[in-house]
């Protein structure tokens, strides 16, 4: 009997978070797409390519010259092009998208 409640019990817990995921999850589709709408059709569709072929991610950052999505280094030069912010750069190896987090905030 106890082990039936208790059963139950957790599969409410169970049920109410699947809810509150769900919702969340259609926020987050929703923001999405508004920031798509607003994007350069070009980076949007490379973020999408290089998304589809990183398992969802496109975007990782750059610290200590040090790729976070591959741990590969990055060379000196295209580091110091990584922390001026003007281009759009691919990690050499893994072909994410780089940020330098000190360099965009
Ligand atoms: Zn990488």
């Amino acid at each position: 009997m106890q082990l039936t409640q208790k059963i139950r019990s957790q599969q409410e817990d169970i049920d109410n978070k699947t809810i509150s995921d769900r919702e969340r999850l259609k926020e987050h589709q929703e923001q999405r797409e508004k920031i798509a709408q607003n994007l350069n059709p070009y980076l949007l569709n490379r973020f999408n390519e290089i998304s589809q072929m990183s398992g969802g991610i496109a975007v990782v950052e750059v610290r200590d010259e040090l790729c976070r999505g591959c741990f590969m280094n990055i060379p000196p030069q295209l580091y110091i092009e990584i922390r001026r912010c003007t281009l759009l750069i691919q990690c050499p190896h893994c072909n994410k998208i780089l940020y330098h987090i000190e360099s965009i905030s």
